[in-house]
């Protein structure tokens, strides 16, 4: 089989990949990126703002079970990272508010998914169409990995480091139903489709450690029966503006706190019967909410209009007394859903569940009633890395050779989130840092 030499081995081109390749080529080594996709770019091509807590007291705050380490080294590293970005000519706009809590730039992905590969191609090489079978071991270290190209014929690449960056496991029905929860292969993907978790299974083949499952998921709620057409519908079609309604189960009752976040909702409600609830706004809401930008610099849209020109489950009561004639089909209880929302209504701060952010009253018709189910962008299970990036091993220490970064990685959020493109940006630098600093050339 023939054998390439080189530095650095990156599989997969999305933003914790493009990241470490070009990193690793600004330090001088030599890199090769392997893409199973025809195009680099992964989900990153879809995102907008690279943006995480701004200090470790909030990241402890609304990441409890985060990986200390990983966690200290994602706040500390973001800094960095955005200057990184801005090197490359990359403009990164002003920070703004992301999510209540965080902060963070709004950055043209495609602009720097671009920069990177037209370094990869100029200084290194990039491979697309192109699987990885197979990581090579010696001794205990990851020396590389065996790779088959687009014409079906397969190469040895032997690598001082090699790192995996393949974006999780959102595409894998079986993997996402055992790490996320049974119910999670009827989700929508609202990502790539090529993260089906090989990342996983070839750190899996060399004893890597992994993070504890059920920790969660980032996603959106979306309207149930709207199917995604393409991925521009994956911002489009995401109901954030959740956060200032309220929604109901099948049980007719709320079940969660909607204020502390949408994306924090939408893992809640994959646990409630039948994955869907009916999510209530008022006329301020829609007004201020749904159809105004949901973080600054964000495109406004009408997601109540989308939803119902897509034939999607919507309707307009003009008052809480026309909550009676919600289809019964549907399956939820217009009346008692319509008493729920005037005594929480009245309850104000003491309602239960808490709405910690935002407790004032759904009271001025008509509301906006769209029925919902959660949608699936990455998982946060996955495999373990120290702050450099490094792979840790099962038995305990460190993998030689062998780094992750970006959603391939687990334990940094715990049912929680703070950004999925500074993960890939920080650990997918962190990387090739300590990958350069490790080796000096490539083995022989
Ligand atoms: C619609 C949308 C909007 C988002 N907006 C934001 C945002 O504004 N801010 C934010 O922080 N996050 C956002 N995210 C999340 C963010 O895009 C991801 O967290 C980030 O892209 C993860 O980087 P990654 O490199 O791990 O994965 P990706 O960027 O998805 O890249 C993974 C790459 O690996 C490739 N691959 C898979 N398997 C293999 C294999 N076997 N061999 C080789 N290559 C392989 C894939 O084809 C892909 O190119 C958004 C995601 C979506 C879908």
């Amino acid at each position: 089989m023939p054998e390439v030499n080189t530095d650095v081995l990156v599989i997969g081109g999305g933003m914790a990949g493009l990241t470490a390749a070009a990193r690793a080529l600004h330090l001088g080594k030599s890199v090769i990126v392997a893409e199973k996709a025809a195009t680099v770019g992964g989900s990153a091509q879809f995102a907008g703002y690279a943006w995480t807590t701004p200090a470790h007291a909030i990241m402890d705050e609304v990441n409890p079970r985060g990986d200390i380490e990983l966690r200290r080294a994602l706040v500390n590293g973001f800094g960095p990272g955005i200057a990184w970005i801005r090197s490359l000519g990359v403009e990164c706009a002003d920070a703004v508010t992301v999510l209540r809590y965080g902060s963070g730039h709004q950055f043209d992905t495609n602009s720097y998914i671009d920069e990177c590969r037209r370094r990869i191609r100029a200084q290194g090489e990039l491979l697309t169409e192109t699987d990885t079978r197979a990581l090579l071991t010696e001794d205990g270290s990851v020396v590389g990995a065996r790779i088959r190209l687009p014409d079906g014929t397969q190469r040895e690449i032997r690598s001082a480091a090699t790192i995996l960056a393949t974006g999780g496991f959102q595409a894998n029905p079986e993997l996402v139903e055992k790490y996320i929860h049974p119910a999670a292969s009827a989700m929508q993907l609202r990502s790539n489709p090529n993260s089906v978790g090989d990342g996983l299974r070839l750190a899996n083949a060399v004893g890597a450690a992994t993070s504890s499952a059920r920790s969660g998921f980032y996603g959106h709620l979306i309207p149930t029966g709207v199917q995604f057409r393409d991925p521009s519908d994956f911002v489009a079609l995401s109901l954030y503006y959740s956060e200032h309604a309220l929604l109901f189960n099948l049980d007719n009752r709320r079940f969660t706190d909607e204020t502390v976040g949408d994306h924090l909702t939408t893992m809640e409600l994959l646990d409630q019967p039948e994955s869907r609830g009916l999510l209530v706004a008022d006329e301020r809401v829609y007004r201020d909410w749904i159809t105004g930008s949901y973080v600054e610099g964000a495109d406004a849209l009408d997601k109540f209009e989308l939803a119902q020109r897509r034939g999607g489950r919507c309707g307009i009561a003009e008052s809480l007394d026309d909550f009676a004639y919600l289809p019964t089909e549907w399956g939820y209880n217009g009346v008692e859903i319509a008493a729920q929302i005037r005594a929480s209504n009245a309850a104000g701060p003491a309602v239960r569940p808490p709405r910690t952010y935002d407790a004032r009253p759904l009271d001025h018709g008509p509301y906006y009633v769209i029925e919902v189910c959660p949608a699936l962008t990455f998982p946060f299970y996955g495999i373990r890395i120290d702050r450099h990036g490094r792979v840790l091993a099962a038995s305990g220490g460190t993998i030689n050779g062998l780094f992750a970064a970006g959603a391939d990685i687990g334990g940094l959020y715990d049912r929680a989130y703070a950004g999925g493109i500074a993960a890939a940006l920080v650990f997918g630098l962190a990387a090739a840092d300590r990958a350069a600093a490790d080796r000096t050339g490539a083995p022989t």
